[in-house]
């Protein structure tokens, strides 16, 4: 015999980083999307629902070779027609792509859309990293303004603080624009050049093909370089300062609990201006509270990133997981073919994360609702016209629960007491032949006989 919990030899197993979300669990996320859509839908933001293939141009184009989804993480196939297609691992460049192919940049703008579903990364599966995940996306098209920088941070912590989750730090840092991004990188990849030796492999490549990723290195022989590190809101250009300045007012005035992690690039390489990732952390370590005023913070833009150097480190050990990230992705559109930039912000939420939580309070979908009316058949007769009673409770919207494999009246009565429902219904030989059912209040154990056709208003009246 096999062992208990073990798979039989030939029955096919999920494949690896994927499973099956069953009853319960499944309500668990389809209640999360449901309250996260209402909240986006509340701030303007329509759904759409983005293919689970894409050409696997719309994200090769959009990213440099060296990025993990691209490199190495991303589910690729060839069609019988010869065309390659990606697994979607991110939501960003395709609602780019949906943007500009139904040409909506001639509606008014910012074209605000929010998706959520599944996406699939090639990656080594461990706590909270799947290879078919769940993620809920806001994108904010067309808009160059730090306004919507801050509505989109804004609305991810909302979300999650809404279904319960507890001390939450943003995490953010500004990378440029193209104007700050040329000197930076310059500098940055000197300064890591005079360390190339005491760097890690993956470090040492990145030099070459994406230093802004040396920032991402989570290897301990590369932080003591990565502390040192020169930082990009050391060097934003004018333009750039003044609009990570204006998204920090905004953080402030929202009272938003953020810290400027100067080390956040994200992996992505389509990123401008800012960049934010949030986590729930234990209570002892929330972060300082926000600076004051903006005159304070622009003082402290640079200190500020110092100072978190060393709280990074503190926290490397057990660093807790990204619950969401986003950021601004002005060029993403001319790597997909625009003729011209369209300014955009987004973000993701890593849904199966967040559902990890211990302080995720499980929102239930709509459609499940609590039964009123457990539904009790006694004998052949009745059995053959259950389904019609219980159609006429489910038309008239009556939740109702039933096991029409059971057969004895106590079996039935203890679930329905099991399952705290006030009210049973009794359907037997006799009241199959006169049309009739017994409705019995499970508190009290009275009972009335009511005519089947009443029976849906007689329900409706009963307090
Ligand atoms: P990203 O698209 O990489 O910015 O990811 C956004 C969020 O999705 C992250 O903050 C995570 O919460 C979640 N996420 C990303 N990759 C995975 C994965 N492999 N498994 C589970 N969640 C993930």
């Amino acid at each position: 015999m096999a062992k208990k919990g073990a798979a039989r030899k030939d029955v096919p197993t999920a494949p690896k980083g994927m499973r099956d979300i069953v009853g319960n669990e499944h309500h668990k996320y389809q209640g999360f999307f449901e309250k996260a859509s209402e909240v986006a839908l509340y701030y303007g933001f329509q759904p759409i629902e983005l293919p689970m293939l894409e050409r696997e141009d719309v994200f090769l184009s959009t990213n440099s070779e060296d990025t993990d989804l691209v490199g190495k993480e991303m589910y690729t196939l060839k069609t019988k027609g010869g065309d390659k297609l990606a697994l979607r691992p991110e939501g960003t460049a395709p609602a780019m792509r949906a943007y500009l192919e139904h040409g909506m940049q001639s509606q008014p703008q910012p074209i605000k859309l929010y998706y959520y579903g599944s996406f699939f990364r090639h990656d080594n599966p461990q706590r909270g990293r799947y290879r078919e995940f769940r993620q809920f996306g806001i994108e904010m098209i067309g808009s160059p303004k730090s306004v919507s920088d801050a509505m989109v941070i804004y609305l991810t912590a909302m979300i999650l603080s809404d279904v319960g989750l507890k001390n939450i730090v943003i995490d953010v840092n500004s990378i440029g624009d193209k104007d700050s991004r040329v000197p930076y990188l310059r500098e940055l990849t000197q300064y890591y050049r005079k360390h190339i030796n005491h760097l890690c492999a993956n470090c040492r490549e990145r030099i070459k093909t994406n230093p802004l990723r040396l920032l991402d290195c989570k290897n301990p022989e590369c932080q003591p370089y990565k502390e040192k590190a020169p930082q990009s809101i050391a060097h934003l250009s004018l333009a750039s300062k003044a609009h990570f300045k204006e998204v920090l007012e905004y953080l402030d005035a929202l009272k938003l609990n953020y810290r400027i992690n100067p080390y956040l690039v994200r992996g992505l390489d389509y990123y401008t201006h800012t960049v934010f990732e949030i986590v729930e952390v234990p209570d002892a370590k929330i972060p300082d509270a926000p600076a004051e005023n903006t005159t304070q913070l622009e003082e402290t833009v640079e200190e500020k990133g110092k100072r978190t150097a060393k709280d990074e480190r503190e926290a490397a050990a057990n660093a807790p997981l990204a619950l969401a990230g986003g950021g601004r992705y002005d060029y993403l559109a001319k790597r997909l073919g625009s003729k011209k930039d369209v300014p955009a912000v987004g973000a993701s939420i890593g849904v199966d994360r967040v559902l990890m939580s211990q302080n995720y309070k499980a929102v239930t979908p709509r459609i499940v609702k609590k039964p009123k009316i457990y539904f009790i058949q006694l004998g052949f007769e009745a059995k053959l016209k259950s389904l019609e009673i219980i159609e006429v409770l489910r038309s008239a919207r009556i939740p109702v629960a039933h096991s029409l494999n059971r057969d004895s009246l106590s079996g039935q009565l203890g679930t329905a007491e099991k399952l705290e429902i006030p009210y049973a219904i009794i359907f037997g030989q006799k009241e199959a032949l006169d049309g009739t059912v017994i409705v019995r209040n499970m508190l009290t154990r009275s009972q009335d006989t009511v005519k089947v056709a009443k029976l849906a208003d007689y329900i409706k009246n009963i307090k």
